[in-house]
């Protein structure tokens, strides 16, 4: 049956671009009429398996320059796979690994690709999404696109970041963990928005239901300001009656809230805020796991209900009056102050607000950093960020509405 669909394409082909009369006067980029040097045979993988087809082929007696009109009215100019496979391929690649994504094509397609060819599509497809959302990001700047209003109470804005481990010339000169002070990993910062209208029969907030979608790159904290801020343009920031950001303690992440999202209220996702806690608790009882730990369960139970102050006061009694272990101490005691005004964790329940960001967690940090984390993946900074973006887009259920433009 395949193999049936391909001589009926090759069939449909030939009668479309047989002749370079057909294509009417073709026309060069100089300005002059361009002559067909003849039919040229063009291999093309697709969907229905490979077929080779002729279609004229165009030069210009002025420039030298060459055009193949068929190619680019089938949208295969310089590639070698239909766009039919190309999106096949996209969505295969964005999958756990390359390899994968190539076994899968077989399985479910008889498509016969190398994890390369299916890496390489990828790669070019995520590009084409993030200079799609870039386009988009400068309409909506300019006010030419009208942004989403979806009438959501609550806009939840969450970002964090994630080691990616890089090849070797992407970290050269960069500081990091390796005990000689290099760094193997570029951190990619990945972001997402979602919407709550609700709260359940208990208070608990609900997430409303498909509204978390995504973002991220390797880039800097400037570019990934705006990249969030965009994104939760889009998602209707200036309908929402009341913007959260949740976000890691750490400054860079409060300086993009204060840029972009300055009426926003701000939250430290409390997975984050407790693992500081734990780490203080480790830091003041080093020799004692089980006196460590009943401390622990004591003060998440403070934390939670807003007793952040009391905490900072019992550690200072705990804590020893010189030595290393001080001054590791005062840096976890800096965190909690610095952020007292985003650990209201009571309070923001009470407002039946979300405190911890399990979305960016499940969403970001496994979904997107798991598909860059398989073992002996190195990538470039080029390629992650393809990856990224497609699978963001992926994630964000967008990739349909990036293809019908692309078919556009
Ligand atoms: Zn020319």
């Amino acid at each position: 049956m395949l193999l049936a669909g391909a001589g009926l394409l090759r069939r449909m082909l030939k009668e479309k671009f047989g002749s370079a009369a057909s294509l009417g006067p073709v026309m060069c980029a100089c300005g002059k009429r361009m002559r067909s040097v003849g039919p040229r045979a063009k291999r093309l993988r697709t969907i229905l398996g490979e077929i080779v087809f002729e279609r004229p082929v165009f030069v210009c007696p002025a420039c030298g320059a060459r055009r193949s009109l068929a190619d680019e009215m089938l949208g295969v100019e310089g590639r070698g796979f239909s766009p039919g496979l190309c999106r096949l391929m996209a969505r295969a690649g964005q999958r756990d690994t390359f390899k994968e994504g190539r076994d899968d094509l077989r399985v479910f397609a008889e498509i016969a690709v190398t994890a390369k060819d299916v890496e390489r599509v990828a790669e070019g497809a995520g590009e084409e999404v993030e200079a799609w959302q870039e386009r988009e990001r400068a309409q909506i700047e300019a006010g030419e696109k009208t942004v989403q209003s979806e009438e959501a109470p609550i806009l939840y804005v969450c970002y964090d970041g994630t080691g990616v481990p890089m090849v070797p010339w992407e970290t050269e000169g960069r500081k990091g963990k390796q005990p000689d002070g290099s760094s193997r990993t570029r951190e990619a910062k990945l972001g997402c928005v979602f919407t709550q209208t609700t709260v359940s029969e208990k208070g608990y907030p609900v997430r409303d239901e498909a509204s978390t979608t995504f973002v991220g790159a390797i880039e800097s904290s400037g570019a990934f300001g705006q990249r969030i801020y965009h994104e939760a343009l889009r998602r209707g920031l200036n309908a929402a009656q009341k913007t959260v950001v949740l976000a890691d303690g750490a400054k860079y992440n409060w300086e993009i809230a204060a840029l972009h999202f300055p009426r926003a209220t701000e939250i430290v996702d409390l997975f984050h805020a407790r693992g500081h806690l734990s780490q203080l608790c480790a830091l003041l009882i080093p020799d004692d796991t089980q006196e460590k730990n009943i401390l622990k369960e004591r003060w998440e139970k403070m934390l939670d209900e807003g007793r952040l102050q009391s905490i900072l006061t019992q550690a200072c009694e705990l804590m020893p009056r010189n030595g290393k272990r001080r001054n590791f101490i005062l840096k976890e005691l800096a965190y909690f102050q610095n952020n007292a005004s985003r650990m209201r964790y009571d309070d923001f329940r009470a407002q039946g607000l979300f405190v911890g960001s399990g979305v960016v967690e499940a969403g970001c940090k496994t979904v997107v950093g798991k598909r860059l984390k398989q073992s002996g993946m190195e990538w470039t900074v080029r390629g992650a960020n393809a990856i990224i973006a497609l699978r963001c887009c992926h994630l964000s259920g967008r990739t349909e509405e990036f293809w019908e433009q692309v078919a556009a």
